[in-house]
């Protein structure tokens, strides 16, 4: 019987894996610019790491993480998002010894969700993180960092949507306040959520159920009970966004699924996603590292979800190389395309993606399987070329056909 992957879990075939290599590099580009370097951190990491960060009664904790027991018996998790590794490699590393690190990782994740469009169980990301800034300003410089990736990506209608969320001093009162808002209204919640209420009221602002999202539309805001520190941060980072001109909107119900975060919350939403609209999301972390036994370092980042992104891009804007398929007929033809030096080499060198066609086959043959290719030029090198020194040069698209210098098909590809 054939064996299929796992659900949830996809291929990423040669289409999309070109538009990826683009995103991915252009993010090393941007985000180097900032200064940004890259990471990379293990897929799998101790369960306890993900339970202390991202909290307990979180979605993610609470059902979603691939949890195994290794031959040891560990307990072991496949990483559900990338921030708590990044910090946890961090500490470890005592990359603190340096004032300020700015960190960016690609990589997957892994959550137990029911698959959809846009969302898988194995899906990935880009992130980046800014570990030792506490000004405002350097919240608005990542969000901005951020923006013009994405503009440079080509992504079209999208906003910024920013909120406080408030700190150690604060939170406690705005929880009161949430749990005084929705004691009445508890039997409206979901069952997760109620459940959960006492101990995590703040989850049933973020939780998709139509039913909490209904009950909780006039719940007290974490704007209106910021104190004033966080008050003044939240102004801090307004106004730096306004300077960079970067246009944002403020959204007081978003909390983010994860307990870790402090003060700045932020996401970016693009429409042509139906419901899951969120393309990246992150904010600020001030605690994080003292959550993991680390000395107390003021943080901020984000993680952009790549499968979405990618649905909301325009595929044809990249990969643009042309494909150029090389057909030689005749030993000689063969030996000239092949040699060092040859046909193959020198339109390689010059910069041209060339599949050579080796089967020993007709020459209409050969066209056809060139077709099927995706061939946009095919160069034919018979005998009649090699006497002559040329090639001759079909554009598949046109249906155009010369026989000419190898140089001047070089300049015709590359045009
Ligand atoms: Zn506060
Ligand atoms: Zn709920």
């Amino acid at each position: 019987m054939q064996i299929n992957a796992i659900r949830g879990f996809s291929d990423i075939l040669s289409e999309d894996a070109a538009l990826w290599a683009e995103m991915e590099n252009l993010a090393r580009e941007v985000f180097g610019l900032y200064g940004f370097e890259e990471i990379r951190v293990p897929i799998v990491e101790r369960t306890e790491l993900f339970k202390r960060t991202i909290g307990d009664t979180t979605d993610i904790v609470e059902k979603q993480m691939y949890t195994f027991t290794d031959l040891k018996g560990d307990s072991l998790t496949l990483r559900p998002e990338g921030t708590a590794p990044v910090v946890r490699a961090y500490i470890e590393n005592k990359l603190y010894t340096v004032p300020v690190q700015r960190l960016f990782y690609f990589g997957p994740m892994f959550r137990y969700e029911r698959p959809q469009k846009g969302r898988y169980r194995q899906f990935h990301q880009i992130g980046a993180e800014l570990l030792g800034e506490l000004a405002p300003s350097s919240d608005a410089e990542v969000i901005q960092m951020l923006e013009i990736y994405l503009d440079r990506l080509g992504l079209k209608d999208k906003t910024i949507e920013i909120n406080t969320l408030g700190c150690a001093a604060c939170r406690p009162a705005y929880r009161d306040a949430l749990l005084l808002f929705l004691k009445d209204k508890v039997e409206d919640l979901c069952e997760n959520c109620q459940r959960r209420v006492e101990k995590n009221p703040l989850r049933a602002l973020d939780c998709k159920s139509a039913k909490c999202i209904e009950a909780t539309q006039n719940a007290p805001s974490t704007i209106d009970h910021a104190c004033a520190e966080c008050s003044e941060h939240f102004n801090g980072v307004k106004d730096t966004l306004e300077k960079m001109a970067v246009t944002f909107e403020i959204n007081p119900r978003m909390v983010r699924g994860l307990d870790y975060y402090t003060k700045t919350a932020f996401e970016v939403t693009a429409t042509g996603l139906g419901a899951q609209n969120s393309v990246a999301a992150g904010g600020r972390y001030d605690n994080l590292t003292k959550e993991l036994s680390g000395p107390e370092v003021p943080c901020f980042g984000f993680a952009i979800g790549f499968e979405r992104l990618a649905m909301l891009l325009n595929k044809e804007n990249f990969n643009k190389a042309k494909k150029v398929v090389l057909i030689a007929l005749g030993d000689d033809a063969v030996t000239a395309a092949l040699k060092k030096g040859g046909t193959l080499d020198t339109l390689r060198e010059a910069g041209l993606r060339v599949i050579f066609e080796h089967s020993e086959a007709s020459v209409k043959s050969k066209m056809k399987k060139a077709n099927k290719l995706g061939a946009d030029y095919v160069l034919i090198i018979g005998e009649d070329e090699l006497k002559e020194g040329t090639v001759t040069f079909k554009d598949m698209e046109k249906g155009e056909q010369v026989k000419t210098q190898l140089s001047d098909i070089i300049k015709m590809v590359k045009a």
